[in-house]
């Protein structure tokens, strides 16, 4: 097993200070990666990574990137650093998606910033390991998830991710029953040394029975310093 840093106390999902206290929504803004194809939702895309998460997982290659000091910018402020690709968006049906960390941690940010740019597509790479209020209002943010599963056996589930999975079965039944199965894609790795394709196949088929289309099972390259 790859050396695991200090987990996160149950309870407590965002490892920083909260900059929303009651004023302007701030974004804890890590970085930005522009003009993506197909990688992170239709079109055109730039990613948008955030600072957070509330799981640890053991091969996770942001864990320490997550826990640094971010810069917290207001919806205006961001949208001053995306707008340069507007035209992209417009064209290809493209727009932003948030990661880094878990991207729903950041809802209040999302509705100011969404109200500024429409007619983007708005993304959300999440591991659902959060409140299901947090998926009922994203759910009416984004056009679409990518859903990192990692695993449904939930042995497997902790001993990777540090964390119970918690409400991650019934944040994704909310999320099969009500949005559209075509703009979500959900994404089922092989991890080494804590799954098998078995329990890929097996944590597939129960997706599917749930009524999920769009499943991608593909496995982790880990990098050497992170190997067992
Ligand atoms: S969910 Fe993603 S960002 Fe969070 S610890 Fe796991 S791999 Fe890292």
């Amino acid at each position: 097993m790859g050396e695991r840093e200090e987990r996160i106390p149950e309870g407590e999902i965002h490892p920083l200070r909260p900059q929303n206290d009651g004023g302007e929504p701030r974004y804890p803004l890590l970085g930005l990666s522009r003009h993506r194809m197909e990688i992170d939702g239709e079109g055109v895309t730039t990613l948008v990574a955030g600072a957070g998460c509330p799981l640890c997982c053991a091969y996770c290659i942001n864990k320490s990137v997550l826990r640094q000091a971010p810069t917290w910018v207001t919806a205006a402020e961001l949208l001053e650093k995306t707008r340069v690709d507007d035209l992209y968006f417009q064209a290809t049906g493209g727009g932003l998606c948030f990661g880094g960390g878990e991207s729903l941690l950041h809802l209040d940010f999302y509705g100011a910033f969404r109200l500024l740019c429409p007619d983007w597509r708005f993304t959300a790479e999440t591991c659902l390991n959060v409140p299901r209020e947090a998926v009922v209002r994203a759910a009416a943010l984004f056009d679409a998830f990518i859903i990192d599963v990692k695993t449904l056996d939930p042995v497997i589930y902790e001993r990777y991710t540090g964390r119970e999975q918690g409400p991650l079965l019934e944040n994704l039944r909310y999320l099969a029953d009500t949005f559209d199965p075509a703009r979500l894609h959900l994404r089922v790795p092989l991890i080494p040394d804590y799954n098998d394709e078995a329990d890929q196949a097996e944590t597939e088929a129960a997706l599917q029975e749930m009524g999920f289309t769009h499943i991608e099972r593909f496995p982790y390259l880990i990098r050497e310093d992170k190997q067992p």
